[in-house]
């Protein structure tokens, strides 16, 4: 066997991802190291996903316990801790029920599935219009890409899910124009994540709730990167005045273990009757152990307020980046700790650049969309990784723009 280098890669996998040119190894808290021994200090978090960094103790605890004990017995049985979960998800949201899956795009697809379901049954087959946003993402599957408002990801696949519709985000006046009896669902990101971190206006969010109630159709609030704590709420919609009828969760819901959920009233619930849905492993004992752990770590309100202070920490680094260097918009996007730092329109383009010299200089940082940086670090990143890290990258970016 020939060694294994990052160019094994574009020998071997399928080239929809082009990985930066380093070999992660192992992880600490937000701390990473690379198989050459370098560290960095990780500000990206899995896009997201590790919520409470790199291996945390408990979170090692419960899954290697759980490992040791039953992974899988399929959706033919149930198991302790999936309930237990399940409890914890309902009595901590305006959810009765839930159902677990293995991603975000899953959880989603189950969402909307379940949308169609419950107009269908509620009204008949004509009420089955989904209405979303330009810019929006909701993931990969050929459903969910359909629903997501960014053509780039739906080229080539047509034909596509019919009967979904995109108005612009942040526009009443445009949803209710496009609004009907038609309409079973309308499906929305609290903060358009991938779509550059654009917030959605509380007054906006109010407005969907109430177009919702007024033609009969469900909201759904997609929480796939904003759910668990990432906002400073457990959920963003629990800042927003609103009250959803399905949220979706993941990514933080399993700190890196494949683990997507739907939450959402009983019922609605009744809609997905016995055989309509399911998935294979989805919600196995395994993934249960991993969330319940999670869950209790972030369903904590020291930690969430923690989440306010450390933002500020953020916003004033990253404040001294943006005087210094002019790359910036002097306004940061986003809540909590899912920052946004759009580039000014002479640096569009521009932002993979901006990561790649972050990550010489030891920071992990993502980008959303072509011409924003994203960070999306631990919710328990330490103080000091903070400094440190925005050091780091505050060198990365004056050294990068000087070249120029
Ligand atoms: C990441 C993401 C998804 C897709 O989740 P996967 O686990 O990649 O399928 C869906 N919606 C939003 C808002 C996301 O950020």
């Amino acid at each position: 066997m020939s060694a294994i280098t990052r160019e094994t890669f574009d020998h071997v996998m399928v080239p929809n991802y082009a990985p930066m040119p380093i070999l992660p190894e192992r992880g600490q808290g937000s701390r990473m190291w690379d198989r050459e021994g370098k560290e960095y200090i990780d500000f990206a978090g899995g896009i997201a996903v590790n919520a409470l960094g790199h291996c945390h103790p408990k979170v090692v605890a419960a899954l290697t316990e759980q490992a040791a004990k039953l992974w899988h017995v399929s959706n033919i049985y149930t198991h302790e801790s999936v309930l237990r979960l399940a409890q914890k998800l309902c009595q901590a949201t305006f959810a009765d029920r839930v159902f677990f899956a293995n991603s975000g795009a899953e959880a989603n697809e189950a969402a909307l599935k379940l949308a169609r379901k419950y107009a269908y049954d509620h009204f008949g087959p004509e009420k089955n219009e989904i209405i979303a946003f330009h810019g929006s993402f909701h993931g990969r599957t050929l459903f969910t890409v359909s629903v997501g408002g960014q053509e780039k990801y739906q080229q080539g696949f047509a034909p596509l899910p019919a009967g979904i519709k995109h108005v612009a985000y942040n526009d009443l006046a445009a949803l209710e124009a496009a609004i009907s009896d038609r309409t079973c669902a309308i499906m929305i990101e609290p903060i358009m994540a991938e779509g550059g971190i654009i917030n959605a206006d509380p007054a906006f969010v109010q407005g969907i709730r109430a177009l919702c109630d007024r033609h009969k159709a469900l909201m759904i609030i997609d929480e796939v990167q904003t759910g668990m704590g990432r906002t400073g709420h457990l959920y963003a919609y629990m800042g927003l005045g609103v009250m959803p009828d399905i949220l979706t969760s993941a990514k933080a819901l399993g700190c890196g273990f494949p683990m997507g959920a739907m939450l959402t009233k009983a019922e609605i619930a009744k809609s997905l009757n016995v055989g309509s849905h399911g998935t294979t492993c989805g919600g196995s004992p395994l993934a249960a152990a991993v969330g319940n752990a999670v869950f209790d770590l972030i369903n904590d309100s020291a930690l969430l307020a923690d989440v306010h202070r450390k933002r500020q920490l953020f916003e004033q680094g990253l404040q001294r980046i943006i005087e210094k260097t002019d790359l910036f918009e002097s306004t940061l996007r986003g809540q909590g700790l899912l920052v946004g730092c759009a580039l000014k329109p002479a640096w569009h383009g521009k932002a993979r650049d901006v990561i790649q010299a972050a990550l010489q200089q030891g920071v992990m940082i993502l980008m959303a969309g072509v011409h924003v940086i994203r960070l999306a670090p631990a919710l328990n990143i330490p103080d000091a990784d903070i400094h440190e890290g925005l050091e780091r990258l505050e060198h990365a970016i004056v050294a990068w723009t000087r070249s120029f």
